[in-house]
């Protein structure tokens, strides 16, 4: 980014609201606009300068973020009538931060691509709290040159940058990251209710799963020192992960709590261990077992680090 650049900001709800905030506290020169007027005022109350229209802000603007709820209104900001390709020039950069299809993201940045407009998808990570802050997590796929330039800009929102790649794999990592971060919170919420039903204490259960990889410390611990790099060896064994998750899935069953992903895991889980010589190997090795359902070669650590930029 040179100093001199103009950023321009559009949606400013829950999380852009904050996000635009930082950066006019932070001295960057922001022209904003959302169809809701009140956001608005309260960033030109706090510095910022409103537009009329998303064209306006294209026209004010070298560097324009995007933070809109969902794909059909990003392709519509985008690309629609009014939107940003018709008012775009040679030069300009757009930052998408939404979470949305990555066919969406495909599609907007190969369309601004054709107008020379550059494009960079920069989702978000943490919570509204944490934009408030400026302490978000940004995952940003985009070229070398665009990330240089609007490194700053998502320093005064945030405090951990991560370049995923080319434009596209930011979404695409966020994507991962939810998968995860929302499929545990409905097994948390599984296991809480059966320990909730065993009647246990519920300080020193949230203790004991603290301090064991049920926190899923598996993707920091065991999986890249097992899986990751090849070593299926036990390790506890597949065959012993579908005997404790039907033990788990069985007493549920009779203390009336429904398990429904538990369930579900203790198929997939039974599978495995039918499949060749799974049941023998580490529970880490349901990755490979997927992997071969899916017709994928499993991904190993020492293959497939970080693109090189
Ligand atoms: P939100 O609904 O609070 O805000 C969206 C804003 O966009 C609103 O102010 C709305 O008026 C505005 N808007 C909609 N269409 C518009 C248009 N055509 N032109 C201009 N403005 C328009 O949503 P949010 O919580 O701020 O989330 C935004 C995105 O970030 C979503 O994709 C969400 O999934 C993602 N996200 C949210 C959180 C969170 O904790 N809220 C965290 C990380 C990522």
């Amino acid at each position: 980014m040179t100093a001199m650049e103009r950023i321009g900001f559009i949606g400013l709800g829950a999380m852009g609201r904050p996000m635009a905030s930082n950066l006019v506290r932070k001295g960057f020169a922001l022209t904003v606009f959302d169809v809701n007027p009140a956001p608005v005022q309260a960033l030109v109350a706090a510095g910022a300068k409103a537009a009329k229209s998303v064209a306006d802000v294209v026209e004010g603007a070298d560097i324009v973020f995007t933070m809109l709820p969902d794909s059909p209104d990003v392709e519509a900001v985008a690309l629609g009538e009014g939107g940003i390709a018709g008012a775009g020039r040679d030069g300009l950069l757009v930052v998408d931060m939404s979470t949305v299809d990555p066919a969406t993201t495909d599609k907007v940045a190969a369309a601004l691509g054709e107008k020379g407009v550059g494009f960079a998808d920069a989702p978000v990570g943490r919570l509204v709290m944490h934009a408030e802050r400026g302490e978000s997590l940004f995952m940003v796929g985009a070229s070398g040159n665009d990330f240089g330039r609007i490194r700053p800009l998502l320093e005064a929102m945030g405090t951990t940058i991560h370049h995923c790649g080319a434009p596209g794999t930011g979404i695409r990592t966020k994507l991962v990251n939810n998968y995860i971060a929302i499929a545990v919170c409905q097994i948390d919420a599984e296991a809480f209710a059966l320990a909730r039903a065993f009647g246990l204490d519920l300080a020193t259960t949230l203790d004991v799963v603290n301090g064991t990889t049920a926190t899923n410390g598996h993707l920091k611990t065991a999986w890249p020192n097992k899986v990751l790099v090849g070593d299926t060896a036990p390790g506890f064994k597949i065959a012993l992960a579908h005997k404790d998750m039907s033990l788990g899935v069985e007493a549920a069953r009779k203390a009336g709590v429904p398990v429904f992903a538990g369930a579900a895991i203790r198929e997939c889980l039974g599978l495995a261990k039918g499949s060749g010589d799974f049941a023998g190997r580490d529970f880490s090795a349901l990755l490979d077992h997927v992997c071969s359902l899916a017709g994928l070669s499993p991904p190993r650590l020492k293959e497939s680090g970080p693109e090189k930029k």
